[in-house]
């Protein structure tokens, strides 16, 4: 339950494993050994220009041998025949290559570790309350305004649904910044994390995916994040807030802002 999870997906294999924060996390496929983007093999540059390498050639011999013709005013150009065989080679090359398996290049990356944070399952309903800091950055702010979250919010698209969080902000704040009382955070990125596991994904995969849980960050005293970044957004009426289900039409971007939980304030004010 407090423990970070790190999940790795082979998409060679299609071997899925889970490991807890104690364990060591293997650098490459356990079951294939493929390895991860960040340290794609040696040969993968030689084995992706593997289908035009003739073609490659012909093109980078061809100018010179037509020089060579040129400067000798050669009458019969016997070294053609060699030149254009190589061209027909190139071609019957490059349908063996679409043609036959052995030939297909390297289709990296294989492994990106997704971490599972403890409390992202956590329900939304649990935040309501809870004090935040939203901090603008563009346009660029340099205070941080208080927040309360007073609800959260689904915003649903063809193939992909969202959670925005409605932060409740001063009167006095909302008109410093444009903006009505209340604003939608959606937190897309992780920012400020915290955490010898993460460093060491990152070292050795060159990414990771993680959700940037309001959940974890707020609830879970320890968690490895530290802010979120993300869009706010304003609604056109404030009756819309009454919704449990938004429109993305009926959303304005107000600005880029980043949440972070108020330290100050020891519990939530209910
Ligand atoms: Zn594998």
């Amino acid at each position: 339950m407090s423990v970070t999870e790190v999940k790795l997906s082979c998409r060679r294999c299609k071997t899925e494993r889970t490991y807890g924060t104690e364990e060591e996390v293997p650098k490459r496929c356990p079951v294939c050994l493929a390895e991860p983007q960040f340290s794609p093999p040696a040969t993968s540059w030689v084995r992706r220009k593997l289908p035009y390498l003739p073609l490659m050639a012909w093109v980078a011999v061809l100018p010179f041998s037509i020089a060579y013709g040129l400067l000798t005013r050669s009458t019969i150009w016997w070294w053609m025949f060699y030149v254009m065989a190589l061209f027909f080679f190139g071609i019957a090359w490059l349908l063996v290559c679409v043609l036959l398996p052995w030939a297909k290049p390297h289709v990296g990356p294989f492994i990106i570790p997704t971490v599972k944070l403890p409390m992202e399952d956590q329900s939304p309903d649990r935040l309501i309350g809870f004090r935040v800091l939203l901090k603008l950055t563009e346009p660029e702010y340099s205070k941080r305004f208080a927040a309360t979250i007073v609800g959260y919010k689904s915003v649903r698209g063809p193939d992909w649904k969202w959670r925005l969080y409605v932060l409740r902000l001063n009167p006095e704040d909302a008109r410093t910044i444009g903006t009505t009382d209340h604003v939608l955070f959606h937190s897309q990125y992780t920012l400020d994390r915290k955490s010898v596991l993460l460093d060491r994904l990152m070292r050795e995969y060159g990414a990771f995916s993680m959700r940037a849980s309001m959940e974890d960050l707020l609830l879970n005293p320890e968690s490895v994040l530290g802010k979120l970044g993300g869009r706010v957004y304003t609604v056109r009426s404030s009756d819309l807030l009454a919704e449990s289900e938004l429109e993305f039409s009926v959303l304005t971007v107000s600005a880029f802002g980043e949440v972070e939980p108020d330290r100050m304030i020891a519990s939530p004010l209910q």
